[in-house]
């Protein structure tokens, strides 16, 4: 056994705009996991790996937080199944790095390649291919989880697992680590021919357009938009959207590039500076778009080349906003949300706009808490400061009005009875938590906000 270094740290979530202090755990290796269960605080603890969650789930104020980002071995990797066992730490760039020359691409990844496998599960994140490939859980085969009983326990996706590891795994993928702590994790790999992948670029004039295009892009590999959130009026929901094919041939790897150095001034992102960028950004597409050949972690993650990019919006931070909204009334939703967006004149420029599906696996077998469900899915980024949970609130409104929900990997304002329209199958959830953690030991920032324990 190895040590388990404890310290006092200052955590944050992505968007910076929410920390807590917690008392960080690191053990060694994934053996040591165990022991970070010994001597609970009154907050418990809970799994923290890169940090790239927006909000506060990976965050424990006055608990502990177990630093999980080191344990990040490649366990085992079989070329015929495609099957490759990892330890939670293991990133989406260490994957790209190892098997992209081996001829296997991951399956489903966010939009950073900093994100670890075991926040992917725990948040069972969804990628630029949804409709085809549903979220990150649904290929996962199976997992090992350490629940605060001290079991390790290996368990998946029905029908292969009985009933009661079938529904921890349920419980699991996109269950904000508040299950048990995941050491293990096994998931399958397609092929694909190599690295490149040819990538169509289109200026969209405006949110009808815009949604004909998404939607006639629905049969792509991949397909994403970037919106202007600050167009109002006719140009309202303007935009860029880029879909992508997986071809044969090279691709220049992309470079590490830039780093922010330091926290950017808040008049860097005011309202004229950002609509100003959006004008500029918006016209670089030529009106009849474009073709080009880019390597596929390019286009994966776009914003990893510039390191600390969360420091623009200065020591507040920012808040993003993601929701899902389905297809049907879909397009009055979204023109309502940009409507109040683009009146707030708070939107950054980073704003996205996809299609989700419903998912690879039957609807009753998808995580109790995962997000995905079919309909388009709009994040925005907007800087914290006075008037943002007003803003918030409408933007959570216009989704309950729509029957639609919002992201808790990127929420950190949601309140409890929303969340509970939000996520009709909280109770199974809680149900399951009753059952692996009743002395309640996993606990987070999100868990106490929501009252995700609470019956009710
Ligand atoms: C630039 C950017 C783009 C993004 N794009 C997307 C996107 O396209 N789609 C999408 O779905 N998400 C996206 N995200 C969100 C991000 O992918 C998820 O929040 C992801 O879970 C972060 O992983 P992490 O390793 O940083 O985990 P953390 O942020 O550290 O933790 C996230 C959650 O996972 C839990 N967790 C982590 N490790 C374990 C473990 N070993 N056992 C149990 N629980 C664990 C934590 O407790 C926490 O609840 C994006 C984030 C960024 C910064």
């Amino acid at each position: 056994m190895g040590e388990v270094r404890a310290e006092l740290a200052i955590l944050e979530g992505w968007g910076r705009a929410r920390r807590s202090a917690s008392v960080t755990l690191t053990p060694d290796s994934v053996v040591d996991v165990a022991g970070c269960f010994a001597n609970p605080r009154a907050h418990g603890l809970i799994a923290h790996a890169a940090g790239r969650a927006y909000g506060d789930c990976a965050l424990n104020d006055q608990g502990s937080a177990l630093m999980t980002a080191g344990l990040a071995g490649i366990v085992a990797f079989d070329p015929d199944t495609g099957i490759v066992q990892v330890e939670p730490g293991v990133n989406f760039r260490q994957l790209m790095a190892e098997f992209l020359p081996r001829g296997f691409l991951v399956p489903v990844t966010p939009g950073t390649g900093f994100a670890t496998i075991g926040g992917a599960v725990a948040n069972d994140v969804h990628g630029k291919n949804h409709e085809s490939a549903g979220s990150f859980g649904q290929h996962v085969t199976e997992l090992d989880l350490l629940t605060p009983d001290g079991v390790l326990r290996t368990i998946g996706p029905a029908p292969l697992y009985p009933s009661d590891e079938a529904e921890l795994f349920r419980a699991t993928c996109g269950g904000l680590g508040l299950t048990g702590v995941i050491t293990r994790v096994a998931f399958r790999m397609p092929r694909v021919a190599g690295p490149a992948v040819r990538v169509r670029v289109q200026r969209i004039p405006d949110l009808d357009a815009f949604l004909a295009a998404l939607d006639a892009a629905a049969g792509a590999t991949y397909a994403v938009g970037w919106i202007d959130g600050t167009a109002r009026g006719a140009a309202l929901g303007r935009g860029i959207l880029e879909t992508a094919e997986p071809v044969q041939g090279r691709a220049p790897v992309p470079r590490g590039g830039l780093r922010v150095p330091v926290d950017f001034p808040g008049w860097v992102l005011s309202p004229l500076s950002i609509r100003a960028f959006n004008e500029v950004y918006f016209r670089h597409v030529p009106a009849g778009g474009r073709t080009r050949i880019a390597h596929v972690g390019k286009f994966f993650y776009p914003l990893d080349a510039i390191r600390g990019w969360n420091r623009i919006y200065g020591k507040r931070g920012f808040h993003q906003f993601q929701n899902v909204v389905p297809f049907a009334g879909g397009a009055a939703a979204l023109r309502e949300l940009l409507e109040v967006i683009g009146q707030s004149q708070r939107a950054s420029f980073l704003a996205v706009l996809k299609r989700l599906g419903g998912g690879i696996v039957p609807p009753a077998e998808a995580g109790h808490l995962s997000f995905a469900q079919p309909g388009y899915t709009l994040a925005l980024d907007f800087p914290a400061g006075p008037g943002i949970e007003d803003l918030y609130a409408r933007l959570v409104a216009i989704t309950l009005r729509h029957g639609g929900r919002v992201y808790l990997a990127k929420d950190a304002l949601l309140d409890p009875a929303a969340f509970r329209q939000m996520y009709p199958r909280w109770a199974e959830f809680r149900g399951v938590l009753e059952a692996v953690d009743p002395k309640r030991r996993l606990q987070s920032d999100i868990s106490r906000r929501l009252r995700l324990r609470q019956a009710a």
